[in-house]
């Protein structure tokens, strides 16, 4: 028998549901729409089980169940709450206490409800559950627990009601929004499927439709584009025409991922363009479905312009690597802190480290470390200035041996940041080395500049005619008197001076186009003085054959030139010496024999007693005169040559200028007279202020020598002579209306030998000695000596001396007017061992008041000085056997320091006089000598004494 269930429920579709479940499973089932259509019911029909919603209008399902509980029929029939409302543990613990034997929340899985329903029925079945006994409670507490239960339900019920409300509300909102939205969605979805399809025309990606088979059913433009071809012409073909050959399998694998996966790429392939050339894509896609149909929406990209970039790239790269691999430089990359990320084989091969050991820092091993610090501080400054950096520095190799680099570097910028370093290094270890070497070279170019004898000098050519200095030997300052700042860097033209330039340019010039060395000796005037120089110019020539360079030295031959000229002047000189000697000699044999002849002849005649006295007086005013000549040619010649032999010495004392003007004025006026000319003379001094100090004797021998001379050149007219004061100086003259002196002849008459007339037939007699004499007796005075004459009207001599006036020390008038006059007795020694000399002095010396002892050697003068006490004088000859008149002199100065001593020898020279004097002599007599001056001269130191 079919089991029968009552559902009791207000809501239709829920006795539906549950109708469908139990019919589904075998049940029968009736229903109520609430408990007291149940109640009604269940007078006719006892079901099996009663399954009740709680909440339900006219009788809900507690009171049905308290009904049912309390009848006595329907009692014992199963009562199931199922509720979706009461749901509280208290609503489930008040239904079972009102009898009821199940509380099923809803809304519950059918299988689930099923199995309680089923379980419970058999266990019914099985009799071991017995439908519930209910509680019984008064109807009062029933009635309050109910009515409890119920407001409280009624008060969730509203407050559900209320929610519901609101959320209907809420619901109905949105339902009007949605409403709203799905109109608005509805003309969006009008404008985006425009904005779609503008955007499948214009988009720069080709975009493509295809059915599975590879037929193309919709292109855009730019899909189009990508194969050159219209759009029309496109959908003509399938994508099979357009993927080249090759691609086949590729394609056959992305068709696969494509069905499983439903998308394929991204990948790239090449589509055939329409002139055939194959255009790089990229390609992906995915499966669409319509309407039940696949088909294939691809996105196709040509990447041609990538493709190029990445071959260019990647050209690039292998440009690079290659580049890098046979770089002669080595090159390296760095991070900003200098740690090395790369370097190429060559850097390497430089370093001595592996491309391993270069890494990070360890390329930093390889530098010398002495360059170590130079090569970090100059990173860390361009560092600083983000310059371009660079550095010369070694590597050490672990072998020692050294590699010279140039290092450089440029940052690798990223905005204002250096963010690392390029650079490369190449080997400049020739370069070094070179460099050493030309230090080496300079060094011992410099050295040769410093010591070599000759000018070497270094010229850079600029251009044609254009030589500069480069360098110079010290030699070249040395000799040019010229500093390094007036010749390095200068012009050839403005350090050679004219006329030189022309000829040194000239032979540069020619020393280049020949491309020789040319040689030349060269005279220039520099600030030193003359340089004559044997000059030697040699082209540098550069391995194109030009010639850039000129190497010159020159050999100062100045010393060696004018020693040649000295040399020639000379040897001129020494001809003309030699001519004038010869026509000395010729004069002098004349002069020496005229008086010679003259005393030979008249001293035989003189012997003939026949004479008669006044003839015999004749003769010897002969011999005496030409005696005299004879001296004074005799004294000019010891003159002379005691000048030449720079022995002349000057003996200064007080002298009276008018009086020796008036002796050699007396000595020459019979003379004058005798040849009708008028003889002068003019003192401008007065008398007491005459006197100067010089040397009298050559003052003497110099004024008659001038005199001498106007007299012998001047036939007719007039002399007159004098001096005049001057300043500091006196002037003396000698003015003639003589023959003349022509202009050629003015200077050299002065010359030793020199006369105006040298032919054998002259006309004046002479030596040509007394104005060479004159002038160096002058200039030994300290003045200097000129003439002035017009041939054939007369010559003005002139002299000057320094007019050192004398202390006003007269000398005695009386002992020049008296001066051969001796008023007591006096005893002179005479040293001489020549007899005749004696005899002479004996005949000077014979007057009264003289006593003349005699001494023939130094001995005897000495000992009869010691003997005779009277010796008032003596007068030594110098050159005498046994003891010389030097000795003597001063042994009897010894013990006769008083006495005077004149000194007489035939040795006239200076050092004989000095000598003398050092010896202790008081005067010194020149052998021969006049009676006048030895009476004069002991006159002197008689009366002084
Ligand atoms: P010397 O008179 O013995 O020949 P000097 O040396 O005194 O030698 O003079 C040299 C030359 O100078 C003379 O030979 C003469 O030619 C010339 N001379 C000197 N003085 C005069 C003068 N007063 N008038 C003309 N010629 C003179």
């Amino acid at each position: 028998m079919m089991i029968k269930i009552l559902i009791v429920d207000d809501k239709t579709e829920n006795i539906y549901l549950l109708q469908s479940m139990l019919d589904t499973n075998g049940f029968k089932t009736i229903s109520a729409k609430n408990g007291a259509e149940a109640l009604g019911l269940l007078r006719t029909v006892i079901p099996d089980l009663i399954i009740a919603d709680i909440l339900m209008p006219v009788m809900d399902g507690f009171t049905l169940c308290r009904e049912c509980k309390k009848d006595e029929l329907l009692k014992n029939i199963p009562f199931f709450f199922y509720t979706a409302t009461y749901t509280d543990s208290k609503d489930e613990e008040y239904a079972l206490s009102l009898g009821a034997d199940r509380f099923i929340l809803k809304p519950q899985d059918p299988d689930d409800f099923m199995k309680i329903i089923n379980d419970f029925l058999n266990e019914v079945k099985k009799k071991t559950v017995h439908p519930k006994d209910t509680i019984q409670q008064t109807e009062d507490i029933v009635l309050k627990e109910y009515n409890e239960v119920l407001i409280r339900k009624i008060e969730d019920k509203m407050l559900q009601t209320e929610k519901a409300e609101k959320e209907l509300r809420r619901y109905a909102e949105q339902l009007e929004k949605e409403i709203l939205e799905r109109k608005k969605n509805e003309s969006s979805l009008r404008n985006s499927e425009e904005y779609n399809r503008l955007l499948f025309t214009t988009s720069p990606v080709g975009l493509a439709l295809c059915s599975m088979d590879g037929s193309l059913i919709d292109i855009n433009p730019a899909y189009a584009r990508i194969i050159g071809r219209t759009i029309e012409e496109v959908l003509k073909l399938k994508y099979w025409d357009i993927t080249p050959e090759k691609y086949m399998v590729q394609e056959a694998e992305q068709l696969k991922i494509l069905k499983e996966t439903g998308h394929y790429g991204k990948y790239e392939k090449e589509y055939i363009h329409k002139d055939g050339h194959l255009v790089p894509v990229l390609l992906q896609g995915l499966i669409l479905d319509r309407d039940g149909d696949h088909f294939v929406w691809s996105s196709v990209e040509d990447i041609t312009e990538r493709k190029k970039a990445e071959i260019a790239l990647k050209e690039s790269q292998h440009l690079f690597q290659t580049l890098s691999q046979v770089s002669p430089v080595g090159i390296f990359r760095t991070t900003a802190d200098g740690k090395t990320t790369y370097v190429n084989p060559k850097w390497t091969e430089l370093s001595g480290l592996s491309h391993e050991e270069a890494l990070d820092s360890g390329w930093l091993k390889a530098v010398h470390p002495e360059d170590g610090g130079k090569l970090s501080e100059s990173w860390i400054k361009n560092l600083k200035s983000k310059n371009e950096s660079s550095a010369e520095y070694r590597f050490l190799h672990s072998d020692g041996s050294l590699k010279w680099v140039l290092g450089k570097a440029v940052p690798e910028m990223v905005g204002n940041d250096i963010v690392g370093y390029i650079g490369t290094i190449t080997d400049i270890t020739k370069r070094k080395l070179a460099e050493e070497d030309l230090q080496i070279n300079e060094k011992q170019l410099s050295t040769i500049y410093k010591t070599v004898g000759d000018v070497i000098y270094y010229l850079v050519i600029e251009s044609e005619g254009v030589y500069r200095f480069i360098s110079v030997s010290q030699t070249f300052y040395n000799v040019t008197g010229l500093s390094p700042e007036m010749i390095i860097g200068k012009l050839v033209t403005d350090v050679i001076p004219e006329p030189s330039l022309s000829v040194v340019l000239g032979k540069y010039k020619q020393a280049i186009e020949e491309k020789t060395n040319i040689k030349w000796e060269e005279t220039s005037e520099y600030p030193t003085g003359k340089l004559i120089g044997e000059v030697c110019i040699n082209p540098v020539i550069d391995r194109n054959g030009i010639c850039t360079h000129l190497v010159g030295s020159v050999h100062d031959i100045t010393s060696m030139k004018l020693a040649e000229e000295e040399l020639t002047k000379a040897k001129d000189k020494a001809e003309e010496s030699d001519r004038l000697k010869t026509a000395f000699l010729h004069n002098i044999s004349h002069e020496i024999r005229t008086p010679m002849n003259s005393i030979v002849g008249f001293s035989e005649l003189i012997t003939d007693p026949d004479l008669t006295s006044e003839t015999r007086n004749e003769f010897i005013k002969t011999i005496v005169q030409s005696s005299n000549q004879l001296l004074s040619i005799i004294s000019q010649i010891v003159s002379m040559a005691t000048l030449e032999a720079g022995q002349v010495l000057i003996y200064e004392k007080e002298v009276s200028l008018n009086s020796i003007c008036k002796i050699v004025f007396d000595q020459l006026r019979s003379e004058a007279i005798g040849k009708n000319i008028s003889l002068k003379y003019n003192t401008a001094l007065p008398e007491n202020e005459d006197k100067i100090i010089t040397d009298e004797t050559k003052l003497i021998q110099v004024i008659s020598n001038l005199l001498g001379n106007a007299l012998k050149f001047t036939k007719t007219g007039s002399i007159d002579f004098g001096y005049v004061v001057k300043a500091n100086y006196l002037e003396f003259y000698f003015n003639d209306t003589g023959i003349g002196i022509p202009n050629d002849l003015q200077e050299k008459i002065f010359e030793r030998f020199r006369q105006v007339e040298l032919s054998l037939t002259r006309e004046y007699e002479g030596s040509g000695l007394g104005l060479s004499i004159s002038k160096g007796y002058i200039e030994l005075l300290g003045g200097k000596i000129w003439l002035t004459s017009t041939l054939g009207e007369g010559s003005k001599f002139y002299f000057t001396i320094p007019y050192m006036k004398a202390s006003l020390n007269k000398i005695s008038e009386e002992k020049l007017t008296d001066k051969y006059v001796l008023k007591k007795t006096i005893t002179i020694l005479v040293a001489e061992d020549e007899s005749n000399n004696f005899k002479l002095l004996t005949k000077y010396l014979s007057n009264d008041h003289i006593v003349v002892l005699h001494a023939c050697n130094g001995i005897e003068a000495v000992e009869i000085c010691k003997k005779s006490k009277q010796i008032n004088l003596v007068l030594m000859d110098l050159k005498m056997p046994e003891m010389d008149g030097f000795e003597a002199t001063k042994r009897i100065k010894v013990f006769r320091p008083d006495l005077p001593v004149i000194a007489q020898t035939a040795y006239a020279r200076d050092v004989d006089k000095t000598k003398a004097f050092s010896c202790g002599c008081s005067d010194f007599l020149s052998k021969p000598y006049k009676k006048e001056e030895l009476l004069t001269m002991i006159n002197e130191y008689l009366t002084s004494a």
